[in-house]
């Protein structure tokens, strides 16, 4: 079972000693995944994201240098920092491979003291350094996810469920009449409301895979990573009730006296689409635009 918190570490090696002791050093530690060549190595790089990839210079098929390179061509995996494992008594040249942007050496056979203490200060570091993205990543007013990781998220969605063939949904969310609100009970309640339906709309999904975002202003948008359309509706139904059960009185509002959101919900297979993740937001923003003229308060989509 992998669980969430613990750091995941992936071993691409032909040599399976190599992958068993590593294992059984981090058992405790780390999630630790092991890939037996290149490709196979690349694929679950790319469905799993790990921190950190132990990759070995020498393997029959594709090398290590290939596979690097490989790696760092997919937007994915790109940012994944690589360790280079080197026997002792091959003739590797170390600058190649710190050219091809690996963070480190560690040569073979491995001591378990070394690589141990080696591998989780990278893991260490990796953290700091996702701590710090994430800086940059949350939106001050509310704590959810920016526009600037919205985007980035869904198009890492989009390309990973064209991969896996599953549908990806979109819902994009709407404060009903807002500017309403803020002439009536000033700026600073309309901050606060802002925050109080982001909480609500953040309690909705249910995966770690979901991501809850403020697009900008008074609007927000959820990605639903593998989720066809009728459970992307069923979500966005569930949204929408937790903002009118927060029973913010809203006197602006002229149809409900309580702050409401209209949700727009898209959902594609990206692999049948010729559109790409931007597609997605325009088809949920059209539905949001036919929720607001069919009198808000509403959820709309395709079916
Ligand atoms: P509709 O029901 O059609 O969505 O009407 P609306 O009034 O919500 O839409 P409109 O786009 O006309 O107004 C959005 C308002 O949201 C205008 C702006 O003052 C307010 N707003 C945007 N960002 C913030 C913010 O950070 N804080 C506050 N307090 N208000 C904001
Ligand atoms: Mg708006
Ligand atoms: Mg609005």
């Amino acid at each position: 079972m992998t669980n969430q918190n613990m750091g995941k570490l992936l071993v691409i090696d032909d040599d399976a000693i190599v992958t068993e002791t590593i294992g059984i050093l981090f058992d405790q530690e780390l999630t630790v995944l092991s890939a037996e060549n290149g490709m196979d190595g690349i694929t679950i790089a790319q469905t799993e994201l790990p921190d950190l990839i132990l990759l070995d210079v020498k393997m029959p098929d594709m090398d290590g240098y290939e596979t690097c390179r490989r790696l760092q061509d997919y937007q994915e995996t790109a940012s994944i920092p690589i360790i280079f494992l080197t026997a002792k008594n091959e003739s590797t040249d170390e600058a190649k491979g710190l050219e091809l942007g690996a963070i480190d050496y560690i040569a073979k056979p491995i001591v378990p003291q070394i690589i141990k203490a080696r591998i989780k200060n990278h893991m260490t570091q990796k953290r700091q350094r996702d701590e710090l993205e994430n800086l940059s990543s949350i939106d001050a007013l509310t704590g959810i996810a920016n526009r600037r990781r919205l985007d980035e998220y869904l198009e890492t969605e989009w390309r990973r469920a064209a991969r896996n063939k599953y549908s990806v949904s979109l819902m994009m969310i709407d404060i009903d009449h807002f500017k309403s609100f803020n002439d009536t009970y000033g700026h600073q309640a309309g901050d606060d409301c802002l925050r109080d339906v982001a909480s609500a709309i953040a309690a909705s999904p249910q995966r770690p895979s979901d991501l809850v975002a403020r697009y900008g202003g008074e609007e927000f948008c959820v990605v639903l990573p593998d989720t066809p359309e009728e459970s992307g509706r069923e979500i966005a139904e569930r949204v929408r009730a937790s903002v009118e059960d927060l029973a913010i009185k809203h006197t602006g509002s002229p149809e409900f006296n309580v702050v409401t959101v209209s949700v727009g919900v898209a959902s594609a297979e990206p692999a049948n689409e010729d559109f790409g993740f931007y597609g997605l937001i325009k088809i949920a923003d059209e539905h949001l635009y036919h929720a607001k003229n069919s009198g808000r308060n509403q959820v709309s989509s395709k079916s």
